[in-house]
């Protein structure tokens, strides 16, 4: 650039000069008619290639491209060495797009890719198997036309880089697709769809194995642990030298009887996703029932207080919040030493419904809180076990959460107590 100016520069200088020295030689009319004819001739000489570059232009050929003369092939030399260097990189580009292409083409899950409208702006062959598309024919179709089930619609609306959802193929009605959304670039999204009808078949298997076997354990136990009592209560049964065995007999028997209980709730949580008996709940009655038995389950070694706000209730199964309430409070009354404080809170906060067990009990060290919910995770095995816990108990409460839309929430401080929360969505609240 600072060449050409400089080119120009001179060139008037130049005719100028010259024109000067014609002034000095004959007179001012020649001179300028000098002036003038330079000037024209350099106009044209501008116009000229100006028209060259145009033509050029509308068929950027590199290999017709003009040289130009004077400031223009300046000119021209910067815009063929712009215009390798854009080819270069279209070809990189494409190229590169062609490598991601493929790759996506060869992933076993279906990925589509939706612009800030949900139209498709591509999809792999997976994904047009999964969800019923063509690619010739639905790029840039909204892939809510072409995908009419109501949950998938649901989802997309609303939910960019959350947890996927589980649906049923409206393809085949035996396979069970897993669909995902994630946000990329501007506004752009990403869905990937995976088939995961093998997993979801062992997961059913797995849950009616452990079914099945709790089934055919309780029998046996009931008749095991009716006979020991039987035995127990009957005057001269018993050697006195054996009573002490009977008795922890007895106890095994009930642990085990507890824990066949709590895998059969488990297994039946995990295999529907909403309970059967959801209802207008009157949580403070709930609560009041369990600050009873919570209160005969500490036999007056604690304080137990409750707090409910009256008016706030929610929909919910009776029985469900019942089990995942008293374990809360169970766990608070088999963790906290004798002497200690238990308090209960059922009010809104943020407008959700949050249900608060407050222990003054042992605590929990941190590395522990995030495994808390996993089955059989104890933080003590002879604690849990020396006051009858079967280590399935947050499990369950966790389970009992998520088919409300719940979250457990758990804060401690080791050696001085912790905060158990149960927290339910503004969706769920009916207040009075
Ligand atoms: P468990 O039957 O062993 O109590 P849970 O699933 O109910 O099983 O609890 C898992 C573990 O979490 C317990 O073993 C215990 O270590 C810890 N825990 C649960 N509640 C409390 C509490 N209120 N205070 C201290 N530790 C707790």
């Amino acid at each position: 650039m600072q060449d050409i100016r400089w080119k120009a520069f001179w060139l008037i200088v130049s005719l100028t000069f010259i024109c000067l020295i014609v002034w000095a030689a004959n007179d001012a009319e020649t001179a300028l008619i000098t002036f003038s004819v330079g000037i024209t001739l350099y106009l044209a000489h501008h116009l000229f290639w100006l028209a060259k570059l145009l033509a050029w232009y509308k068929k950027p050929d590199l290999n017709a491209m003009p040289l130009g003369s004077g400031a223009w092939e300046d000119v021209f030399a910067t815009i063929y060495h712009e215009q390798r260097r854009h080819n270069r990189s279209k070809i990189q580009l494409s190229s590169a797009l062609d490598r991601f292409r493929h790759a996506a083409s060869a992933l076993p899950d279906g990925v589509v890719l939706l612009d800030d409208d949900n139209k498709i702006e591509w999809c792999n062959k997976p994904a047009e198997q999964q969800l019923g598309l063509s690619l010739k024919q639905d790029i840039n179709q909204p892939i809510v036309y072409l995908v009419r089930n109501t949950d998938f619609i649901q989802y997309l609306k609303h939910h960019v880089d959350i947890d996927p959802i589980k649906l049923k193929s409206w393809i085949k009605s035996d396979i069970t697709l897993e669909i995902q959304l994630v946000a990329f670039g501007s506004n752009q999204k990403l869905l990937i769809s995976r088939d995961i009808s093998q997993v979801e078949k062992l997961e059913h298997m797995r849950r009616d194995f452990i079914a099945n076997v709790s089934h055919e354990l309780r029998t046996p136990l009931t008749v095991v642990g009716g006979f020991l009592e039987t035995l127990s209560d009957m005057d001269g049964a018993v050697p006195e030298s054996l009573r002490n065995y009977f008795g922890m007999m007895q106890d095994q028997t009930s642990r085990m009887r507890l824990l066949i209980e709590d895998l059969l709730t488990l297994s039946q949580l995990e295999s529907g996703a909403t309970s059967p008996d959801e209802a207008e709940l009157d949580v403070p009655a709930l609560l009041n029932t369990i600050l009873n038995e919570s209160k005969s389950l500490s036999n007056g070694r604690h304080t137990i207080t409750l707090d409910a706000n009256p008016n706030l209730s929610i929909i919910a199964s009776a029985q469900e919040l019942h089990s995942a309430f008293g374990n809360l409070v169970g766990n608070a009354i088999r963790y906290t030493p004798e002497g200690g404080s238990i308090t209960m809170h059922w009010d809104e906060n943020n407008q959700e419904a949050v249900f608060s067990v407050i222990d003054t009990g042992l605590g929990i060290e941190q590395q522990h809180i995030d495994r808390l919910t996993e089955r059989f995770y104890r933080v003590d095995r002879s604690r849990s076990r020396e006051t009858g816990g079967t280590g399935l108990g947050l499990s369950i409460v966790k389970h009992i959460l998520s088919r409300h839309q719940g979250r457990l929430e758990i804060t401690s401080e080791f050696g001085k107590g912790s905060t158990f929360k149960a927290v339910f969505p503004k969706s769920r609240i009916v207040s009075k």
